[in-house]
C-alpha cells in the first residue's frame, strides 16, 4: 500500500552507527530506525543471541511456559516499578494492552463506568484504532470512522485542564514523558509529579508511553525517572527493547493488572523465544550504568554544540529541545527539505511534528561520531540557508 513517503535510498548492511548502501556508500545513522537500533547495527552481542536461539527453538506457543519470557520479565520488573509484564510484537500492541488493562482494572473494581482515557495534543501512541484514538491526532484518525467513545484529548502541558477533566468516568491518563514524534517535547518534571498525585487522589491509573523515550534514550533507564516520584501504574515499551528485533512489552503493577486474568488477552507471537533471546541480551546492555553515563555525556556534547548551531544559523534553527539522545531541532526552514540536505551530507535524521527534525542516534554513539554529526548538521544548515535565500535572489535579479 502506498502509505509511506519513501526516500529512494536503500541500505545493504550496517555496523554500529553506520549504514552502507549496495554501492558501499556510508551514512552516519542518527535516527537508528527511529530509536530502535539503540545498540547500533549488527551489534555482535545481539547477533550472537539471535543466532544461538535460532539454532535451538523459534516458536512454541503461549500455552506453554517460555523460560525466556520469565527471564526478560524478571529483568524488566527488577529494573522498574512494575510487577508483571505482557509481551507484544510492537509498540501499538503494547499500547492496546495498556488501555485494556486500565479499563479492566476499573471493571474488576466494580466501576465499569470508568472507561475514559485522557490523552494529549502532540502525542503519538501508534497506528491501531485504539492507539490513534488515544492520541487523537486528526492526521491519523481522519477517514477511519467516528472517534471511538471513551477517549478525551487535552492540550499538552496544561495541568489545570487535566485537573478539570478527571472525573467519575476517567479510567486513566496516558502520556509520553518525552514526546517523540510530536517533536521531542519533554513534560515538565513537576507536572509529572502533580499528575501522579492527582491520579493517586482520584483512583485514576497513570499510563506512560515510553516506547521511544524509555530504555536509556534519555540517559536514565526510563525517562520518568528524571521526575523522581512520578512512576506510572502501567507502561508501554518497544523500539529499543529488541534493538531491531520486533518486540514490545506492557509492564504494570500487580494492582493495576488485577483485571487481566486468564483469557483477558493474548498473542500468538508475543514473547516468542527469538524475541526474548534478543530482548534479554539488549536489556542487559542497556541497564549498564556505564552506558547511561555515556548517553548523558554524548547528550551534553550535543546540547552544547547545538546551541552554537542556533547562534550561527538563527535563520535555520529556532530551538533545540528534548532530553538525552532524544533531540529535536525546531526549524525555520521546512524539516523535510532539511532531512534531504542531511542525507546529501550522508547524515540520517528522523522527522517530527511541529517542523522538527529528530536526532535519535544509537546510545553507544562515540564522541567522534557525535562530532562528525555536528559537522554534517552545519553543512545541512548552510544548504538550508542557501535554499531559503535562492528564490529571493531571483526576485531581486
Ligand atoms: C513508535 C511509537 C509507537 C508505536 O510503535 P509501533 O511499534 O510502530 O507500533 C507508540 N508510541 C510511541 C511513543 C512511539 O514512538
Amino acid at each position: 500500500m502506498a502509505v509511506y513517503s519513501r526516500t529512494p535510498l536503500a541500505f545493504e548492511r550496517g555496523e554500529g552507527a553506520r549504514l552502507y548502501t549496495g554501492d558501499g556508500e556510508a551514512y552516519l545513522d542518527c535516527m537508528a530506525g527511529i530509536a530502535v537500533n539503540a545498540l547500533g547495527h549488527a551489534n555482535p552481542i545481539l547477533v550472537k543471541a539471535l543466532k544461538d536461539q535460532a539454532e535451538k527453538l523459534w516458536h512454541t506457543s503461549n500455552i506453554f511456559t517460555i523460560p525466556g519470557q520469565e527471564r526478560l520479565a524478571k529483568a524488566l520488573t527488577d529494573a522498574s516499578f512494575a510487577d508483571v509484564v505482557f509481551f507484544t510484537n510492537s509498540g501499538s500492541e503494547a499500547i492496546e494492552v495498556a488501555i485494556k488493562t486500565a479499563r479492566k482494572y476499573h471493571w474488576a473494581k466494580a466501576q465499569p463506568e470508568r472507561i475514559d482515557i485522557i490523552g494529549f495534543d502532540g502525542s503519538f501512541h501508534g497506528r491501531t484504532l485504539g492507539a490513534i484514538n488515544a492520541a487523537g491526532n486528526p492526521n491519523y484518525t481522519e477517514g477511519f470512522g467516528p472517534p471511538l467513545p471513551g477517549f478525551v484529548h487535552l492540550p499538552y502541558g496544561d495541568f489545570d485542564a487535566v485537573k478539570a477533566a478527571v472525573g467519575p468516568t476517567t479510567a486513566a491518563i496516558i502520556l509520553e514523558p518525552v514526546q517523540g514524534e510530536g517533536g521531542a517535547r519533554s513534560w515538565p518534571e513537576q507536572m509529572l509529579r502533580d499528575i501522579r498525585a492527582l491520579c493517586d487522589e482520584t483512583g485514576t491509573l497513570l499510563i506512560y508511553d515510553e516506547i521511544q523515550c524509555g530504555l536509556g534514550r534519555t540517559g536514565k533507564l526510563f525517562a520518568h525517572e528524571w521526575a523522581g516520584h512520578a512512576s506510572p501504574d502501567i507502561m508501554a515499551l518497544a523500539k529499543a527493547l529488541g534493538g531491531g528485533f520486533p518486540v514490545g512489552a506492557c509492564v504494570a503493577t500487580a494492582e493495576a493488572a488485577q483485571g487481566m486474568t486468564v483469557g483477558s488477552h493474548g498473542s500468538t507471537y508475543g514473547g516468542n523465544p527469538l524475541a526474548m533471546a534478543v530482548g534479554e541480551a539488549a536489556l542487559a546492555e542497556i541497564v549498564k550504568p556505564e552506558l547511561m553515563a555515556h548517553v548523558r555525556e554524548i547528550a551534553g556534547f550535543f546540547t552544547q554544540q547545538l546551541s552554537g548551531l542556533i547562534e550561527r544559523f538563527p535563520d535555520v534553527v529556532q530551538e533545540v529541545r528534548g532530553k538525552g539522545l532524544l533531540i529535536g531541532l525546531k526549524l525555520k526552514t521546512p524539516n523535510r527539505e532539511f532531512m534531504q540536505h542531511a542525507r546529501d551530507n550522508h547524515l540520517l535524521l528522523a522527522g517530527g511534528g511541529d517542523n522538527c527534525v529528530r536526532l535519535l542516534p544509537p546510545l553507544n554513539l562515540t564522541l567522534e561520531e557525535a562530532s562528525e554529526a555536528i559537522g554534517k548538521l552545519e553543512a545541512s544548515c548552510e544548504a538550508a540557508r542557501a535554499k531559503a535565500k535562492a528564490p529571493q535572489d531571483k526576485v531581486g535579479a
